[in-house]
C-alpha cells in the first residue's frame, strides 16, 4: 500500500492527454529538499533566502551562502533549483539588518527594491550564486528577483548579474522575476523581452490586486487568490510570456490547492511550486485531467463575477 502510494508520488503531472506540468516544491531551509523529493517533488520551484537571514543573530556571509547552495544541487542531483534573491521588507523583517522603519512596510523598500539600495546583500549572495552555478549541471540553478515593479529594476539587477559571472568566469543562469505587483501582470509583454521566466507570486499579488493586507486578522479570507481579476492578471502574464516564448510558473499558496492547480494549468500556467505536503493531491488532480477540460475550466473562470462563482466551478470541472 505505501510502496504503491510512493509509486504513485514519482509519477509526472501529465495529463490523460499528454500534457505536462512542472511539479516544484517551495522550501525554507536546505534540510527541506529531500523531504520535498520523498512528496514527488520535482525540484525546487521557490527557496525563500530570506530564511537564511531570520532565525540568526546576523547575516550570512558569501561562503556559507554558497556551500548552502551547493548542498541544496547535490541534493537535488541536476533537478532544478530556483533560488529567490532575498525578500524582505513587508510582513519579514529582519531584525538584525536595522532597516529603518516604515509607516506602510507592504508599499516600501521591499524585494528588489530593498536589493537595489543595498549592493552590500545583493552582491555577496549573487557571487555565492555563481559560484555555485559553476560546479552545477547547466541549467539546473536558477535566480529569481522579488517584488519586481519596473523594467528599470531588472534591467539594473542583470547588469549586476552580468559583471559578477564575469568576474566569476561563471556561466550562464536563467534569471527570472516574481510576477506579484499588478504593474508587473499589466507589463509583463515588455518585461518577458529581458528575463527568461517569469513566478507568479499569487499571494502578493492578489493582496496587491484586492487591496488587502494578506495577514489582516479580519480580511485574509476575502484576499481570495481565486477572484476573477486575479486570474485575469495571471492570463496577462501568460499571454505576455508567450509573446516572447518564455515560461510562467506558480509559487504562491493557490498553486497548491488542487482546483487551483488545475485552473492554473487551464490559464497556460506551466510549472506549480508549493509546499511539499501538498504535491500528491495536486498531481492526482491533474492527472485525473485532460488539458481541453482545464482549457474549459479556466475560460469559464475568467467569466466569473467574483471568487465564490470560480469555486462554484468546482463541482463540474474537469
Ligand atoms: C507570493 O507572494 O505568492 C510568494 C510566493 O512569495 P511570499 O509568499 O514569500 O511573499
Ligand atoms: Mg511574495
Amino acid at each position: 500500500m505505501k510502496a504503491r502510494q510512493e509509486e504513485r508520488r514519482g509519477l509526472p503531472a501529465r495529463t490523460r492527454d499528454g500534457h505536462a506540468v512542472e511539479i516544484g516544491a517551495n522550501v525554507n531551509r536546505p534540510d527541506q529538499v529531500a523531504m520535498a523529493l520523498s512528496q514527488g517533488a520535482e525540484g525546487v520551484g521557490l527557496m525563500r533566502t530570506e530564511f537564511l537571514f531570520l532565525e540568526r543573530g546576523d547575516a550570512p556571509g558569501e561562503d556559507e551562502q554558497y556551500e548552502t547552495y551547493r548542498a541544496m544541487l547535490e541534493a537535488l542531483d541536476g533537478r532544478p533549483l530556483i533560488v529567490r534573491t532575498l525578500d524582505i521588507g513587508g510582513d519579514k523583517q529582519v531584525p538584525h539588518l536595522q532597516l529603518p522603519h516604515e509607516e506602510n512596510p507592504f508599499l516600501g523598500v521591499r524585494g528588489a527594491r530593498l536589493l537595489l539600495r543595498h549592493p552590500e546583500l545583493l552582491e555577496p549572495q549573487l557571487r555565492a550564486l555563481y559560484r555555485a552555478a559553476r560546479g552545477a549541471k547547466p541549467g539546473s540553478l536558477l535566480i529569481m528577483f522579488p517584488m519586481i515593479t519596473t523594467l528599470r529594476e531588472i534591467e539594473t539587477l542583470r547588469a549586476v548579474c552580468d559583471r559578477i559571472r564575469a568576474e566569476l568566469d561563471a556561466p550562464a543562469v536563467p534569471l527570472g522575476i516574481m510576477v506579484e505587483v499588478p504593474a508587473a501582470a499589466i507589463q509583463a509583454d515588455a518585461l518577458a523581452r529581458h528575463v527568461d521566466f517569469f513566478s507568479i507570486g499569487t499571494n502578493d499579488l492578489t493582496q496587491y490586486a484586492l487591496a488587502i493586507d494578506r495577514q489582516h486578522p479580519e480580511l485574509a479570507a476575502e484576499a481570495d487568490s481565486l477572484h476573477p481579476s486575479v486570474l485575469r492578471l495571471i492570463r496577462m502574464t501568460v499571454d505576455g510570456a508567450e509573446k516572447h516564448g518564455r515560461w510562467v510558473g506558480v509559487c504562491g499558496g493557490i498553486a497548491g490547492d488542487p482546483f487551483g492547480a488545475a485552473l492554473l494549468a487551464g490559464l497556460g500556467v506551466r510549472e506549480l511550486s508549493m509546499t511539499p505536503r501538498d504535491i500528491p493531491g495536486v498531481k492526482d488532480r491533474l492527472r485525473d485531467s485532460d488539458l481541453a477540460g482545464l482549457q474549459d475550466l479556466a475560460r469559464r473562470a475568467l467569466d466569473c463575477e467574483s471568487s465564490d462563482d470560480v469555486r462554484a466551478l468546482e463541482g463540474g470541472a474537469s
